[in-house]
């Protein structure tokens, strides 16, 4: 009998409810994202308003699309971290609620976790160098004893928020990173940026400086928005190429919001066909923040014996990737 799982995601702008079954079926992943005037970025208790407002209703549509009733479920996952406070409480009060009313365990679910193995389950890829580029992350990362841990990330801004800043720089209402990708694609005329790349980190904060730079100085956003992305995804590529050839891995797989770009994903393929590996994106519709990544992470943890106390299920704001065991990847 397959068992099936509730996913609750609330880490930043989009709250989304998710129910999987123990086969890797997603049967439903509905979302309601908070979207943030134009020219500012996420204010964390408006988004939290928001994750109020729509979560009976999110809920609601992810049980019913999936067809499986409540007590159907085995447990009701939740992102325990890392995010936006407020955001993250909405979550963790909703999933402690329905888990303590429908008497089942609760499954705390480290978000970064989460889109690295939706990207693993949707990919088909066992045990990849990760790029997860997101508005949280920059980071790659692979699989060793036990946990996934960071060979590589950024030491300031993310590229999500890179993107964003750029962007919203210019006007546009965030997340921009689409925007900026359509833009950059009407443009080849390459501006020499600041290119930082310290040992495997990388640095953001002066690329951004320069680019608005640029564009206050009068260059075209086109060509500011190519030359950005340009020499993000280089610095991005070099440190994954270097984590790639160190580990002798086969697989490259770029998981996060930021893995929607076409540019960053064909110049990951073609770094990738270099080394004789392989290089995979998470489809565009999973990309970003979504039920079905706490879902997904929730039901191995599950299988694996992870459940939490509900008088212990508070948040972790901060909470590190690489301190949370992976036992399912033993
Ligand atoms: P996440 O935090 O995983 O939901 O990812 C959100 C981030 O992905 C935001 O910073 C977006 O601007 C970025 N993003 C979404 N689509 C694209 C795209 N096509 N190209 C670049 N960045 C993108
Ligand atoms: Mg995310």
């Amino acid at each position: 009998m397959p068992r099936h799982v509730l996913g609750v995601e609330s880490t930043a702008h989009t709250f989304s409810a998710s129910v999987v079954s123990s086969k890797g079926e997603i049967l439903s992943n509905v979302k309601s994202v908070y979207a943030a005037p134009a020219g500012s970025g996420i204010h964390p208790i408006e988004a939290s308003k928001h994750h109020a407002r729509e979560a009976t209703h999110v809920i609601e549509a992810a049980m019913s699309e999936s067809g499986i009733r409540p007590d159907q479920l085995d447990a009701v996952c939740y992102s325990m971290g890392p995010g936006l406070g407020p955001c993250l409480r909405v979550g963790a009060v909703v999933s402690r609620t329905l888990a303590g009313s429908l008497g089942k365990p609760l499954v705390p679910v480290n978000h970064a976790v989460g889109h690295i193995e939706l990207g693993c389950l949707l990919t088909g890829t066992e045990d990849p160098v990760v790029l997860l580029v997101s508005g949280g992350h920059s980071m790659v990362v692979v699989c060793s004893l036990g946990r996934w841990r960071v060979i590589g990330e950024s030491l300031d801004l993310t590229v999500g928020q890179l993107l964003d800043q750029f962007g919203r720089h210019s006007g546009l209402a965030s997340p921009c990173g689409r925007a900026v990708e359509q833009a950059a694609a009407k443009s080849s005329n390459y501006l020499p940026l600041p290119y930082s790349v310290k040992g495997n980190d990388v640095s953001f904060s002066g690329l951004l400086t320069a680019a608005k730079t640029l564009c206050d100085q009068g260059a075209s956003f086109e060509d500011v928005a190519f030359s950005i992305q340009e020499t993000a995804f280089a610095m991005l590529v070099e440190v994954t190429e270097r984590a790639l050839a160190f580990t002798g891995k086969k697989e490259v797989m770029v998981v996060g919001g930021v893995a929607a770009n076409r540019r960053l994903s064909q110049m990951m393929d073609d770094m990738a066909v270099r080394h004789g590996a392989s290089a995979k994106g998470v489809p565009v519709q999973y990309s970003g923040d979504c039920g079905a990544q706490i879902a997904w992470t929730g039901l191995l943890a599950f299988r694996s014996g992870v459940r939490i106390p509900i008088e212990e299920s508070s948040v972790r704001q901060s909470w590190r990737l690489d301190t949370v065991d992976v036992p399912w990847r033993n």
